[in-house]
């Protein structure tokens, strides 16, 4: 039988190339490649997308976080809370920044920040929370943003995995004070190559964003912040618009195959499925199932012909990049237990129906005989 991948990215490539030519020849065509037309117009389409009032566009998820807190002047002395369990992206934005990251358990049920812990990690130089919506499903925003009214804290989504997930009804990248997001070529809505965006619905803060990603400068050689050189070229902005109109029809569909994942796994020993809190609405990033024989699992499906991968498989606090936190093995339990028994399963808006009945025979098989 013919292998499964866990994720190929030519179908949605080839099922648009003729538009994707098309925008290609006409950036060629135009001979600006920063900070032009295309850049302006994706901006203007994808916060209308998040319902957000300003996109600024910036070079990756990972800056897009990090020139965020740096608008807020958000620094040396400051802590900002972050969920223990995410990819380290989160993290290293603040390091980035010069504040310190405070990692919080994360609820066990949602993998997403627990905001009773939240709300015990809070201290004096506490100056954010970042939100991760991981795997494409909303962190509990209303009591973050409670508790972020009560303390004074700016709330900042990460919203790398989550283009087109709902909190009751609102779109990620608006339900905070700023978002970044991350259009990796794996993410729902991905560029090809790197690419990123803030949005906000904060005038003042989408100018300072606008002055740091490119050079602190508003008027060409006018430098009046230390800013970088982090810009969404023209190029990635004209293939994400087209892909853009493709993300509503890709989430659906998304959703439609997680469904059927939920069907055909429930009842399974052993076997811990997805979540889904009635307030949320996830678009699927990664469909992650947990099991305590994980590793065992994945090598059945590696038999079996199909791909799947571990989200993540080393949380950040036991990375050699924080050793210098000092938290060492079981200090941030639900996260180490998270990381050693997720799984995510393929799926793609590509991904046909008889796959995914494969991979459900193959999981059904494994948890009944690990029983
Ligand atoms: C992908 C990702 C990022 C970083 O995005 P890049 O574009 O790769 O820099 C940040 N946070 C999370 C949760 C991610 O999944």
């Amino acid at each position: 039988m013919k292998p499964i991948p866990f994720l190929e990215l030519q179908s949605q490539h080839q099922d648009l190339r003729a538009e994707l030519n098309l925008a290609f020849n006409e950036v060629l065509d135009s001979g600006w490649f920063i900070q032009g037309r295309q850049l302006e117009a994706f901006e203007q389409e994808y916060a209308a997308y998040c319902g957000s009032k300003y996109c600024i566009g910036v070079g990756n998820g990972l800056d897009a976080l990090h020139l965020i807190l740096r608008a807020y002047g958000i620094g040396a002395g400051d802590e900002v809370i972050v969920p223990s369990n995410t990819y380290i992206a989160s993290w290293l934005a603040v390091s980035y920044a010069g504040a310190r990251p405070v990692p919080v358990e994360p609820d066990l049920r949602t993998y997403n920040i627990d905001p009773e812990r939240v709300a015990a990690a809070i201290t004096p130089r506490t100056k954010a929370i970042m939100a991760v919506h991981l795997y494409g499903q909303t962190a509990e925003m209303d009591a973050l943003r409670a508790l972020a009214g009560q303390h004074g804290l700016k709330l900042i989504e990460d919203a790398a995995q989550s283009q087109g997930a709902t909190y009751q009804g609102k779109r990620s990248g608006n339900l905070g004070d700023a978002a970044g997001h991350s259009f990796y070529p794996g993410k729902n809505l991905g560029a090809m190559g790197d690419a990123g965006a803030v949005t906000t619905d904060d005038a003042g803060l989408a100018h300072k964003l606008r002055g740091l990603r490119n050079y602190g400068s508003h008027i060409k050689y006018h430098n009046e912040v230390k800013g970088y050189n982090s810009r969404l070229d023209e190029l990635q902005a004209a293939l994400l618009r087209v892909k853009l109109k493709k993300l509503p029809e890709w989430n659906r569909q998304r959703q439609a195959l997680a469904q059927r994942y939920q069907q055909g796994l429930q009842d399974l020993p052993g076997l811990t499925l997805p979540y889904v809190p009635a307030w949320a609405e996830p678009v699927w990033h990664l469909y992650v199932v947990r099991h305590a024989q994980r590793d065992a699992l994945q090598q059945h499906l590696q038999a079996a012909g199909i791909g799947s991968m571990i989200h993540y498989p080393i949380p950040p606090h036991l990375q050699g990049a924080y050793r210098e936190m000092g938290l060492a093995a079981g200090s941030l339990p639900l996260s180490e237990q998270i990381h050693a028994e997720v799984l995510s399963l393929p799926l793609d808006p590509y991904l046909p129906a008889e796959s995914v009945e494969r991979v459900i025979a193959a999981v059904r098989e494994f948890a009944i005989g690990a029983r």
